[in-house]
C-alpha cells in the first residue's frame, strides 16, 4: 500500500463528509421551508383584543376562580392554557402610554401612530388594514366588540381617521370596507354628535348592510351578503359610549361569537377580530369586581372560537391578546401591614349588596379595595408590555419579546 493508498480513502472519507453536512444543511433548509409554507397563513384567524387586559388583570381573573374553587391559586382561563406565549410591547409613534386607537392601528396595519390616530399614519396618510389583503384575497371578515362597533379597536380594521372620538365620520367609512359582518351593541352617537345625522342603520342600509337589533331578527337576514348584528335594546339609539353596568338583556359576547360563526361557515377562509372593550372600562373606573367579570365573559367568547378550533385543528389560528394595561393593577396590597390577602369574599359580598354596580365614591372604592388586596395607580393606561397567547396553525411564531407592530405579519407568516 503506497502513500497515495493511504491518503485515498481519507480524501473520500472528507468528501462524503462535506456532502453529507452539505445535505443535512440542505434537508435543514428545506424542513424550515417546508414548514414555513405549511404554516403560512391559517384558513381560519381569530384575533381576541381585551381592552385593557394587563397581565395583573388576568392574575386577578384567575385568583377569582381560585378562591370560587377554595384554592389560593392555581385556576386558569382557558386562553391562557394555550401553547404559546409572547410579551409585546405597546407604546405608541409619540407616547410610552398607548391609547386604543393606536394601538388597535398597529394590530390592523403594523405601523405605529400618535394617540388618537385611528387607521392613520402620525403624517395622517391611510394606513392598510391587513384585513383589505386576507378579504381581496377571498376571506371573509368578520368584526366584534362588546362595545360599539365604531369605537376604536375595530374602527382600526375599517376606518381612517385622526380624531378617535369622532364616531360619526367612522360610522360612515365602514360600508368602503365590504367586510361581510359586524356585531357590538351598536353604535356611539348613532345620529351624530347632536343627533341631527341620518341614524347609523339608515345610512348602513343605504350603504349595502342589513343591520338587525337581536338575534331573532339577524337570523331572518342571514342570507344577505353584508349584516350587521345590534343588541335589541339599542334599536333606535346610540349604544352607551362607557358604562360599567352590564346589561344582562343583551346576547353576550360568546353568542354573537357563535352567530357570527354560523353566518360566515367554514367554506371559506375567514378573519374574526373579537374585542372584549369593557375591560379596559371597568379597569379605567379602578373597579376589579366587574373588571373580573369582563374577562370571564370575554373568556366564554374564546372558548367559542376554541370548539371551532377543535373542529378545524389543522387550519385554525387564535392569537389573545391586549392593547395595552389600564389602571396600573397590583394583585398585593399591604394595608395595615399584614401579607396581602385577596378578599373576594368581601369584594364578591359588597358587590351583591349595592345590586350589582359600584356606588361607592371613588375614595371609598379605592380604600375598600386596598384593604381586600388589590391597588391602582392610575384611571388611565399604563406603558406595561402585554402578553400574547396563540394556539394552533402558525402559533409558534408567537413567542419572545415582540411588539405590538409585528402581530400582522405574525398571524398572516409573511
Ligand atoms: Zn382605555
Amino acid at each position: 500500500m503506497n502513500e497515495n493508498g493511504l491518503k485515498q480513502p481519507l480524501r473520500t472519507a472528507a468528501v462524503s463528509f462535506l456532502v453529507l453536512a452539505a445535505l443535512l444543511i440542505g434537508y435543514g433548509a428545506m424542513r424550515a421551508n417546508l414548514r414555513k409554507n405549511r404554516e403560512g397563513t391559517p384558513k381560519y384567524i381569530f384575533l381576541f383584543i381585551g381592552d385593557g387586559m394587563g397581565n395583573s388583570h388576568i392574575c386577578a381573573a384567575e385568583s377569582y376562580l381560585s378562591w370560587k374553587a377554595g384554592k389560593p391559586g392555581g385556576e386558569q382561563l382557558l386562553f391562557t392554557q394555550f401553547p404559546e406565549l409572547a410579551l409585546a410591547s405597546t407604546y405608541s409613534a409619540d407616547h410610552q402610554v398607548t391609547c386604543s386607537s393606536a394601538s388597535a392601528t398597529a394590530f390592523s396595519s403594523g405601523h405605529k401612530t400618535d394617540n388618537g390616530f385611528i387607521g392613520a399614519t402620525p403624517d395622517s396618510l391611510p394606513t392598510r388594514p391587513f384585513t383589505m389583503d386576507l378579504h381581496e384575497g377571498g376571506y371573509r371578515i368578520g368584526i366584534m366588540s362588546s362595545v360599539p362597533i365604531n369605537h376604536a379597536t375595530p374602527a382600526a380594521f375599517y376606518a381612517h381617521q385622526t380624531d378617535r372620538w369622532g364616531y360619526y365620520p367612522i360610522t360612515e367609512q365602514l360600508p368602503a370596507s365590504g367586510y361581510e359582518f359586524f356585531a357590538g351593541p351598536g353604535f356611539a352617537e348613532y345620529a351624530g354628535r347632536d343627533g341631527t345625522l341620518q341614524p347609523a342603520d339608515e345610512y348602513l342600509a343605504e350603504h349595502g348592510y342589513t343591520v338587525c337589533y337581536g338575534e331573532q331578527e339577524f337570523r331572518a337576514h342571514m342570507d344577505r351578503e353584508h349584516l350587521v348584528f345590534c343588541q335589541e335594546s339599542n334599536r333606535g339609539r346610540s349604544a352607551d359610549e362607557y358604562t360599567l353596568d352590564y346589561d344582562t338583556t343583551w346576547t353576550p359576547l360568546a353568542d354573537m361569537l357563535r352567530l357570527g360563526l354560523e353566518y360566515l361557515g367554514d367554506q371559506k377562509p375567514f378573519f374574526i377580530l373579537c374585542e372584549g372593550g369593557e375591560i379596559d372600562w371597568c379597569a379605567h373606573e379602578n373597579t376589579v369586581y366587574p373588571m373580573v367579570q369582563a374577562i370571564l365573559r370575554f373568556d366564554d367568547a374564546v372558548r367559542a372560537a376554541y370548539d371551532f378550533y377543535l373542529a378545524h385543528p389543522d387550519e385554525t389560528l387564535i392569537v389573545v391578546t391586549a392593547d395595552h394595561e389600564t389602571g396600573g393593577l397590583a394583585i398585593g396590597y399591604n394595608f395595615d401591614w399584614q401579607f396581602s390577602v385577596q378578599d373576594w369574599d368581601r369584594i364578591e359580598a359588597e358587590w351583591m349588596a349595592e345590586g350589582g354596580r359600584d356606588t361607592l365614591s371613588y375614595p371609598d372604592r379605592m380604600r375598600f379595595q386596598n384593604e381586600c388586596g388589590f391597588g391602582w395607580t392610575t384611571n388611565e393606561h399604563t406603558g406595561a408590555p402585554v402578553p400574547v397567547y396563540a394556539v394552533g396553525k402558525g402559533a409558534f411564531r408567537f413567542n419572545g419579546r415582540i411588539d405590538n407592530t409585528d402581530i400582522p405579519r405574525l398571524i398572516v407568516g409573511k
